[in-house]
């Protein structure tokens, strides 16, 4: 990178990634001026690379799992961010402080929320700018590229089961053993919980097992509902798989009082037994990453209980072979842009 100039990857529209040297930028009030060192591949990345989500204009630069160090801090920025410190950036990265859900301090479901690589340009790239209200302060034990996917995949899977009514010692499952669940996997055995992992056919038995899993169900083999109340029924589902026609049929696998919890994005609609919620009062909700000071509690945990992403690095200039690999379902289990920062 020479001083004036940065390479980033932007996307163009109907999911093309092109590699381009840009202006160095400067940064605004409010903002910092990230060093990018690594970026993890989201499959939430589609909505920038495809288009068509409501606000985004192209080119775009895609990426919501950014770490770096600050290289420059703007007006208006508080004294906690400073030059050189190692800062992280997720998917949730501005709130506007006015709208009712700031004004009730829950800041994740912010109406006028800024996403990272959509309504603005995230971490593809050498330089990043980035709101400093945002900003997740990284602990040193981590590597750069572990601690990426921690701060989308990561607190995702944290959250829906730290926010869950689950109590430890009960029953939870995470469905799903990707990018999103061999976290949650993690997550939900180090918080203590009864955990079961349920995956299609037996090749990610032994892996779930690994990660800490008490119970697998192969759910080619087995009605994974039926196995669930086999065990007692679960009182939390986490359902990271992405399609929703897999999610409906688990309700049955809740105790009463259960809940299924969606982080998994897909496109088709859910479709659900009414009977298995009025009888038993089961319910469903979605859960939506989390707020900066929720990913440093994350990463935190993390540390503390050893847990980490299993990745794949690929170098920034071939960005658009990382996010291939990651739409085939081929990364094991998040692919990782580095920049040599
Ligand atoms: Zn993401
Ligand atoms: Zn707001």
């Amino acid at each position: 990178m020479s001083a004036a100039t940065y390479r980033a990857v932007q996307a163009t529209g109907g999911g093309k990634l092109e590699l381009v040297e840009r202006p160095r930028l400067t940064p605004g009030p409010g903002q910092v001026l990230l060093t990018v060192e690594a970026c993890g591949i989201c499959h939430t990345d589609t909505l920038t690379v495809e288009g068509g989500f409501p606000g985004l204009t192209h080119p775009r630069v895609p990426g919501h799992e950014v770490v770096g160090r600050i290289a420059a801090v703007g007006a208006q920025v508080s004294a906690r961010w400073q030059v050189g410190q190692r800062v992280g950036v997720g998917f949730l990265s501005g709130r506007c402080g006015e709208c009712e859900s700031c004004r009730r301090g829950d800041f994740v479901n912010c109406a006028n929320q800024a996403l990272t690589g959509i309504h603005h340009d995230g971490g593809y790239a050498e330089q990043m700018l980035a709101p400093a209200q945002g900003l997740v302060a990284i602990p040193e034990e981590l590597s750069a590229a572990e601690a990426a996917p921690l701060l989308c995949a990561g607190i995702t899977t944290f959250n829906a089961l730290r926010k869950s009514s689950a109590r430890p010692g009960e029953l939870v499952a995470i469905q799903g053993v990707g990018g999103l669940g061999h976290l949650g996997v993690q997550f939900a055995r180090h918080m203590g919980f009864r955990t079961a992992a349920i995956a299609r056919g037996q090749g990610k038995r032994k892996l779930a097992l690994e990660l800490g899993a008490h119970h697998y169900i192969d759910s080619e083999a087995e009605d994974p509902a039926q196995a669930l109340q086999r065990l007692g029924g679960a009182s939390v589902i986490v359902a990271t798989a992405a399609n929703p026609a897999s999610m409906g049929p688990l309700m049955s696998g809740l105790k009463p009082q259960g809940r299924l919890v969606i982080v998994g994005a897909g496109a088709e609609p859910l479709k659900i037994d009414v009977s298995s919620l009025l009888f038993g009062e089961r319910s469903i909700a979605g859960s939506n990453t989390g707020t900066p000071v929720e990913a440093e509690d994350m990463l935190s945990f993390s540390l503390l209980r050893d847990i980490r992403a299993r990745i794949e690095t690929v170098p920034l200039e071939r960005a658009a072979e990382g996010y291939a690999r990651m739409l085939r379902n081929e990364a094991r289990f998040r692919m990782v842009l580095t920049t040599g920062a």
